[in-house]
């Protein structure tokens, strides 16, 4: 009889697991079982797709007959209630119970919602699947402001598509600049001065009192006592593991759920992969480390006596929307030990030949920050043309 592999959660680690597993062991019995009543998609695609030419056809992660060729059986629609660990059984929402040999946990995270009064009122959002898209796509239709709360990069990106919609948009940021985490001050600054040239306004350094309005949100009210009228709020301000099945079942968990080098939790017979997952890499919520350590655990699930260990370079951030490129990877603060170099290039007289000028004359063509530590290159930043990126290393 062949292995039963059940894995839970049908997004890229879960996808990536499943094509592992059909590679390593092409006789195994694998079913995938995902609360969306969706294929798997390309999650990242949701906040950079025009909202008018948005195709749900253009984001799946495979064609439709990808499964049936794979023999993997799509549980769509369906959630996960219980793991028995003893019995081996996993049970769902609609009361039926699925057998496993091994069991992949790639349950993924869910939007973090803080706890603003006023953060139930109607057309207060949050974007992670289709249906958020589509229920973000039919507010804005009638929209005429927006606010968005959270001025990371899926903030920002949406902000540019309302803004293309020719919805005014104000981005409000609790930290005291833009992307604090991925960029330099210098950067943000930038950043930040392209934001508002585009008319969109920042503001950063804010604390929220409350969302006005009676059923529905009218607006955002800040503690200093500021008003920004908006018939959207979004709210992106994180995500958190999605744990409650393994934690109830027994399986250690803390912010996330635990695993060691190799992805393997507290129980020998069930892996995990992706956002859920708190191992000794720090998981930082991005495709990349979801779609490596779902392949991983799938190798890990098959060859129990000869497992992978989990490894994944660097996580570069691209920023795709305001009209500009922006790309950031490695170290890229200018801390103890670590010395910055800035360059700009100009395209503007010859399109073929970029040259170097002093920082201090920056017209922002391209802007390049480099940042050394040791005299090694541990980390980069990239505005304009970000062409440039296909050349960074992939480990610093
Ligand atoms: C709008 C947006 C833009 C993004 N942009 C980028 C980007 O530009 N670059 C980047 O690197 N990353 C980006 N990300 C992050 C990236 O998409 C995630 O890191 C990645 O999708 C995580 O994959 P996953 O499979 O671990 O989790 P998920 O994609 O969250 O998949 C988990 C699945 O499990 C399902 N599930 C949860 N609970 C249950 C249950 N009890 N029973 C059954 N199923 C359940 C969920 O519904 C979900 O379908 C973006 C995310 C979003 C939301």
């Amino acid at each position: 009889m062949s292995d039963k592999y059940l894995i839970l959660g049908s997004g890229i680690a879960g996808f990536s697991a499943a094509s592992a597993i059909r590679r390593e062991d092409p006789s195994a019995d694998i079913t995938m079982v995902g609360a969306e009543n969706e294929k798997t998609y390309l999650r990242p695609l949701l906040s950079k797709t025009d909202f008018a030419r948005f195709r749900k056809n253009n984001i799946y992660a495979a064609k439709d007959n990808w499964y049936e060729e794979n023999r993997i059986n799509l549980i769509k629609g369906r959630c996960v209630t219980e793991i028995d660990r003893d019995k081996h059984i996993v049970k769902l929402d609609d009361g039926t119970v699925r057998p496993y040999k091994k069991c992949i946990y790639a349950l993924g995270a869910s939007c973090f919602v803080p706890p603003i009064p006023g953060k139930d009122k109607k057309s207060v959002l949050t974007l992670r699947t289709v249906r958020d898209f589509h229920n973000l796509r039919r507010k804005a239709m009638t929209a005429e402001r927006a606010v968005f709360i959270g001025g990371g990069i899926i903030g920002m990106e949406m902000a540019w598509e309302l803004h293309k919609m020719g919805i005014h948009c104000t981005i409000l940021e609790a930290a005291p600049r833009l992307m604090a985490r991925q960029l330099d001050e210098e950067a943000s600054e930038r950043l930040r001065s392209h934001i508002e040239g585009i008319d969109i306004e920042c503001h950063t350094g804010v604390q929220i009192s409350e969302l006005t309005g009676e059923e529905a949100v009218t607006g955002v009210r800040l503690l200093d006592g500021r008003t920004f009228p908006a018939e959207i709020v979004v709210l992106s301000t994180g995500v958190r593991p999605v744990i409650i099945p393994a934690k109830e079942s027994g399986i250690q968990c803390d912010r996330g759920v635990l695993a060691d080098e190799y992805l393997v939790t507290s129980d020998p017979d069930i892996l995990t992969a992706g956002d859920c997952v708190q191992c000794s890499i720090p998981n930082p919520g991005l495709w990349k480390f979801a779609k490596v350590s779902g392949d991983t655990a799938g190798y890990n699930a098959v060859h129990t006596d000869d497992m992978r260990l989990f490894r994944v370079g660097n996580f570069p951030v691209i920023l795709t929307a305001m009209g500009i490129g922006l790309f950031a990877s490695g170290s890229t603060q200018e801390e103890d030990g670590i010395i910055a170099e800035v360059s700009c290039f100009s395209h503007s007289e010859d399109q073929n030949h970029m040259f170097r000028v002093n920082h201090n004359e920056c017209g922002m063509q391209t802007y390049r920050k480099s940042f050394y530590r040791d005299g090694k290159l541990c980390g980069i930043v990239l505005m304009g043309d970000i062409s440039e990126m296909r050349n960074v290393p992939v480990t610093f």
